[in-house]
């Protein structure tokens, strides 16, 4: 038999980590690297945080899980704090981000379908956003390599140009649901969507009454430098899908709502076995008591500055490479002139640099949340030792 017991769906590279260690980790072959990859977006508190890790040690020897047929103080008084903090009244936790958006897509058909218009079930989604690898959230995209060979998919949906209202609102038909954007698209480059357009689709929303739902599974819970990136827009959604940063390592994702736009959710709509265990309560909670400590955001911005700063000067430095830098707090963009798959490739088995590749030839700088100066330093120097050394493709 040649597949590997491992389905073999990731062109998986030689790094193998075994440990982690703050901002770094450590490969089976004791090789120590840079980790500004953070599983994408994910440990914002780097590894092995000892807030984090003794929540869970703690809730895992007390309850780990329970049925969701159970009351769940866990579970509430989580909910009860993601709440508080947000624009939502209520929440559904799931086990990933997909899990999330395919909640938050449920919740926008069923506030059409107890609102009196069922044939209100279309999304209005955007070229190059990436949602998830379920069915329905890669039917939510329009990219071939992901949909490639799984049709018939999902109806649903409709697919605009990002960051481009007009083309969005010419889409708007009595099927019409809603919109379902990220307002920084992650995968599809690192690209942060204007206020105009953000702030149109709210607009657009309330005029013809469809519901905003934002997918801030990526670039939510702290990354953009504010609790949530919306609020740099000042607009708020109706639904959103958060994952990622907010079990900090711990596989935690949530669909947040209006009580209005949840309407429809009630019992028997959805479900899940693990979605919100008391371990993943846990988890999160850990996880939210560094993310609201006072400071907190401040030292994201700060951060933010020092390392955009950083790069913005290293740039010129290498401009046979590099073009420019985008995004927001700690979810930066390198745009590269030529493969960024490539670079980042190069860095990480030359420098022990860990960076991910993103479309448009974007290197995503996504480093811990935690990260200090000095590690903003040896990032600079390893990636500009790493352009150095690089050399393009003889056809680019
Ligand atoms: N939405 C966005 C914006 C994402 O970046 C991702 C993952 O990268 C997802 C959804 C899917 O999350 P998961 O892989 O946890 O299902």
């Amino acid at each position: 038999m040649a597949i590997t017991p491992l389905m073999p769906v990731y062109p998986r590279c030689g790094v193998r980590p075994v440990r982690g260690e703050g901002c770094y980790l450590i490969g089976e072959d004791g090789q120590r690297y840079l980790d500004f990859a953070s599983g994408i977006a994910v440990n914002l508190l780097g590894h092995g945080h000892p807030v984090l890790t003794k929540a869970i040690q703690d809730q895992a020897a007390t309850l780990m899980h329970v049925s969701n047929l159970y009351g769940s103080p866990q579970g509430e008084a989580f909910a009860q704090r993601l709440v508080d903090n947000t624009f939502a009244d209520t929440v559904f936790f799931t086990n990933s981000g997909a899990e999330a958006v395919e909640c938050a897509i449920k919740t926008a058909r069923r506030y059409h379908f107890v609102t009196g218009n069922p044939q209100r079930h279309t999304l209005i989604c955007f070229k190059n956003a990436f949602h998830g690898r379920t069915l329905g959230t890669i039917s939510a995209t329009d990219q071939d390599k992901m949909r490639g060979g799984f049709e018939p998919l999902l109806p649903g949906f409709a697919y605009a140009p990002f960051d481009d209202l007009a083309a969005a609102e010419a889409l708007i038909d009595e099927t019409t649901a809603g919109f379902l954007v990220e307002p920084v698209q992650g995968e599809g480059g690192l690209r942060p969507a204007s206020q105009e357009f953000l702030k149109g689709l709210r607009a657009l929303a309330d005029k013809h009454g469809l519901l905003l739902v934002l997918d801030e599974v990526q670039c939510g819970y702290a990354r953009s430098g504010t609790f949530f990136a919306h609020e740099q827009y000042g607009i708020t959604p109706d639904v959103m899908a958060v994952a990622k940063g907010i079990g900090g390592g711990f596989p935690l994702g949530a669909c947040l709502a209006t009580e209005k736009a949840a309407q429809g959710m009630v019992f028997g709509t959805h479900g899940s076995t693990y979605g919100g265990n008391p371990l993943a309560m846990a988890a999160g909670q850990a996880v939210l008591d560094v993310v609201l400590a006072p400071g907190f955001l401040d030292h994201v911005n700060d951060m933010s500055q020092r390392l955009r700063a950083a790069l913005e000067q290293m740039i010129p430095n290498h401009d046979h490479l590099f073009e420019s830098v985008r995004g927001l707090g700690l979810m930066l963009g390198v745009k590269m002139k030529s493969d960024s798959r490539r670079f980042v490739g190069h860095a990480r088995d030359h420098h022990g640099l860990l960076t991910v590749s993103a479309g448009d030839n974007v290197v995503r700088v996504l480093p811990p949340l935690v990260i200090e100066q000095a590690h903003i330093d040896e990032f600079v120097t390893k990636l500009s030792e790493a352009a150095r050394t690089y050399v393009p493709p003889a056809d680019e």
